[in-house]
């Protein structure tokens, strides 16, 4: 494994999950990786082990992506690594499932600052290092949405529905701002996948019931997910800007 060779790629909510196995396959693909988490500093502390293990380089670094001043210090801590060249706007959370009529205003206020104040903060923070109108090198910024924007999310979390539509938005925009900057910006929309943010939203067994509406028949691995993410930083997606992919078995 290479050591950084493709300069520093930031993943929030890097410690778990899809994150997790972005950080992994990247440093396998030559990134010096940082990984950001919230609050679960051992599963952090486990994917920096294990590239550091392959002989990657990787920190670990705390931060609340909902917070501008944590946002600053989890770039400054990425860049510490070598100059920026992604970014992966993955952390993300469904706040517990339920009905609009039932949802209290702190879920909304935490789905929306950290799905989206969040993504944006670190998407201007990127631009900011990578733009080469501002010196920087140029790189992607692959925004992870969901199948959900476009399906509602009714009955389950209609305001992650809504977060994720917020961000397809980002990437649409923020795309043509940045074109002649050297920036891609990119989404991924990913279907149903094996992680804990299902029993996080108060359903350990959500991925069991809801397969069978899935066409090809199962959930996404977390590590497939990451392959479609890597594939999207990397130069064989060098027309791909703007757009989001949808990965969702054909949901
Ligand atoms: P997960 O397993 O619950 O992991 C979420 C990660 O985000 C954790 O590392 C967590 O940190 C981090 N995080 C949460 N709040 C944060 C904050 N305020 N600041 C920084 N980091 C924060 O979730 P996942 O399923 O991998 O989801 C990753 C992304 O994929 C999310 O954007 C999600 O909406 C999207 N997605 C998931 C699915 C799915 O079915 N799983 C489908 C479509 C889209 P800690 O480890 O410290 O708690």
């Amino acid at each position: 494994m290479s050591a950084g060779g493709r300069g520093v790629l930031l993943v929030t909510g890097g410690g778990r999950g899809i994150g997790a196995a972005t950080a992994r396959a990247a440093a396998a693909a030559g990134y010096a990786v940082c990984v950001n988490y919230a609050s679960d500093a051992d599963s952090a502390g486990r994917v920096v082990s294990a590239i550091e293990g392959a002989g990657g380089r990787a920190v670990a670094v705390q931060g609340d992506v909902a917070v501008e001043a944590d946002v600053l210090r989890i770039f400054e801590a990425a860049t510490a690594l070598g100059p920026l060249t992604g970014l992966v706007n993955n952390a993300g959370i469904s706040g517990p499932i339920g009905r609009v009529a039932d949802v209290s205003a702190a879920t909304l206020d935490a789905v929306f600052r950290i799905n989206v104040l969040g993504a944006f903060l670190c998407a201007r923070e990127a631009v900011r290092r990578m733009s080469t109108a501002r010196g920087g090198a140029g790189g992607a910024i692959v925004n992870v949405s969901s199948g959900a924007a476009s399906r509602g999310s009714a009955g389950e979390f209609v305001w992650y529905a809504a977060s994720k539509g917020a961000i397809d938005s980002l990437t649409i925009g923020l795309a043509k701002e940045v074109a002649g900057e050297g920036i891609r910006v990119v989404g991924i929309a990913p279907g149903l996948t094996e992680t804990d943010i299902h029993a996080t939203a108060g359903e350990p067994g959500r991925v069991a019931r809801m397969v069978s509406m899935v066409p090809l028949g199962r959930a996404a691995s977390p590590d497939e997910v990451a392959g479609q993410i890597l594939f999207l930083l990397s130069d064989a997606a060098a027309y791909c800007h703007g757009g989001t992919l949808r990965a969702t078995g054909g949901l």
